[in-house]
């Protein structure tokens, strides 16, 4: 074949691949330019999970009705002049592609009335052909209208992703943008139904509220630093809040929502040692650099980013989380030495700290997973904290069992409340883990269980099979999809092979694939929250007892595999306070 000059429509199919992957895609383009126009209010209509339509509409600058055609052109801007402009970049948009490529792969049409004319105009565009513009009455502002996204590149939309994926990706990412810009008003509709709606009033906890609910917001702890060159804001989850994997660590440089694992990698270093393994902090960080120390002209969809000191970035972010995690997290309290003495005996008090009885009741337990209490003002005076998880225990004495899920325990520092679920799991973990350097805890069954899994569950478990043997499993592949259990781990001789097997397969579609570093302690924070005894199961004396010194033995008694608390501490100290023994009388 000679060679010969695409035509333009080959060429702007071909450049629309690289910035209009899916839905998601043209979304975050027409979100990011109306961000560039100024607006305060952003609405976003989705139908069909974005291949039917998207719909952006701003009340920002909008587009003179002459542009019009100009904005659909490739390459034309703007937002930039020269080429020393590049390194200079405060908008979002730059490469002048967007239009053109959504313009190229779907019914494209542009209204917009520009600032101080009567009257707006609008452009249709299909399959990359300009259609004329005409007058229309419109407010102030774009409205970008994306219809029957790829129906000109079949090939394309057989890449999509199930629906309710690429519905997930939509809200993921105006949820991000929504963190980002505060001060902007983000209201999102996906089929008629309303999936997020923000005030704009620049209140960034409020909108983490209506994100992730109320609790989670009150809970993320506030990151701000000023550092040489580079300046952070945002949230990061205490300690206590994890997730299963690090989709839910989000950056913005710039203003700009970056895809960058050395960021995301360092601020999950920032929280070593102080998670379990496999599990990982949420949070939104917003980094503002001098715009001639990023590149952002790495990708056309310019998700990845560049920095001129790559180094120094990482570690002030780093810094800067390690410092807001330690900021709220509670010290051990080495002060008053409490005497736990029976409710009937008057309480003696060791040192007078003088201070009021707090009128209203304010917290009423401590929680010993180290949630940041708000109002860290007021604690800071309390004489007790909580110590940190991962600590050791007092040695406890049991009490009993009640509502047949939760244990009852005294110490010299006040009362524990053991949710017996959560510590069993935590018990089990630390065995199981524990025991893969030495002996493997595995008992043979006496007839070998034949096991049937779905193909993609069978896949999974194979690729598992060495870990699992370690953790006291011993299976081999029996046929396609089934599966010949040997033996199992001890703890899980309870349960029938089928239930312990697919246990392990069960979510991990959602959770990926994790490291191998990570794979055996997920894997067995998963069996052992199947193997656990449940909540409402009825403990005998003996079991109770047992659990509390197996729990009283593990290296973080305080939380279970999950992160979840497995206990709650009512110190003597907040007892007093709350019966009214402790202040002036
Ligand atoms: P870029 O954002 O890189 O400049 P686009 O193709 O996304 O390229 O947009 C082309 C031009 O159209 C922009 O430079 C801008 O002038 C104009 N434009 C696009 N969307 C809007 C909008 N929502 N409001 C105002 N102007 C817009
Ligand atoms: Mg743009």
């Amino acid at each position: 074949m000679p060679i010969q000059t695409l035509p333009d429509e080959v060429a702007s199919q071909i450049a629309a691949g690289e910035v209009v992957e899916r839905p998601a895609s043209v979304v975050k383009e027409l979100v990011e330019n109306a961000l560039d126009s100024g607006a305060h209010r952003i609405q976003i209509e989705i139908e069909g999970a974005g291949k039917r339509l998207i719909q952006v509409s701003d009340d920002g600058s909008g587009i003179p009705a002459d542009e019009l055609p100009l904005a659909v052109g490739r390459h034309a801007t703007s937002k930039l002049h020269h080429a020393d402009d590049l390194f200079h970049i405060t908008t979002l948009g730059f490469r002048g592609e967007a239009l053109a490529s959504i313009g190229s792969v779907a019914r494209l049409t542009l209204t917009s009335r520009s600032d101080g004319v009567d009257a707006g105009a609008r452009l249709l565009v299909e399959g990359g052909h300009n259609g004329g513009v005409s007058p229309v009455g419109a407010p102030q502002g774009t409205v970008v209208r994306v219809e029957d996204l790829f129906y000109n590149v079949p090939a394309r939309l057989k890449f999509l992703k199930q629906d309710s994926t690429e519905r997930q990706q939509i809200d993921g990412l105006v949820m991000r943008y929504a963190l980002a810009y505060p001060q902007v008003r983000f209201r999102l509709a996906q089929d008629d139904k309303l999936i997020l709606q923000t005030s704009g009033n620049g209140d960034r906890r409020e909108v983490l509220a209506s994100l992730y609910g109320v609790d989670i917001a009150r809970q993320m702890l506030a990151v701000v630093a000023e550092e040489e060159e580079v300046s952070m804001e945002g949230f990061i989850s205490p300690i206590s809040l994890t997730r299963s994997n690090r989709r839910e660590i989000t950056f913005f440089v710039n203003g700009r929502w970056v895809m960058d694992t050395p960021l995301t990698q360092a601020m999950v270093q920032a929280y070593h040692t102080l998670l379990m393994v496999g599990r990982y902090p949420m949070g939104v960080i917003l980094l503002n650099l001098p715009p001639e120390s990023v590149d952002v002209n790495v990708h056309p969809a310019k998700a990845e980013v560049r920095f001129r000191s790559p180094e120094r970035v990482f570690s002030g972010v780093q810094r800067a989380v390690r410092r807001a995690l330690l900021a709220y997290t509670p010290v051990p309290n080495m002060g008053l030495a409490s005497t736990w003495m029976p409710p009937s005996q008057p309480v003696q008090r060791s040192v007078d700290f003088g201070w009021e009885m707090a009128e209203d009741a304010g917290t009423v337990v401590e929680q010993v997973s180290s949630q940041p209490v708000e109002s860290q003002t007021n604690t800071t005076a309390a004489p007790t904290q909580a110590p940190m998880p991962g600590s050791a225990l007092p040695l406890l004495r049991l009490v009993g069992q009640v509502g047949a899920t939760y244990l009852v325990a005294e110490a010299p520092d006040g009362l524990y409340l053991i949710d017996q679920h959560a510590a069993h799991e935590r018990v089990l973990f630390e065995r199981l883990m524990g025991s893969i350097s030495g002996v493997i805890p595995s008992q043979t069954l006496l007839e070998p269980a034949m096991v049937q899994l779905t193909p993609p569950a069978a896949r999974l478990l194979t690729d598992q099979l060495p870990t699992l043997s370690r953790l006291g499993f011993q299976v081999e592949s029996f046929g396609p999809a089934t599966f010949l259990v040997r033996a199992l781990p001890q703890i899980l001789i309870r349960l029938d092979a089928g239930a312990a097997l697919r246990v392990l397969v069960e979510d991990f579609e959602e959770d990926e694939t994790p490291l191998q570093s990570e794979l055996e302690a997920r894997l067995a924070a998963r069996v052992c929250k199947r193997a656990a005894v449940k909540a409402g199961q009825v403990l005998t004396n003996e079991e109770q007892v047992s659990l509390v010194r197996d729990l009283e033995a593990c290296q973080s008694p305080r939380t279970c595999p999950h992160g979840r608390p497995t206990m709650i501490h009512l110190s003597v100290d907040l007892l007093e306070r709350q019966f009214g023994r402790r202040g002036a009388r």
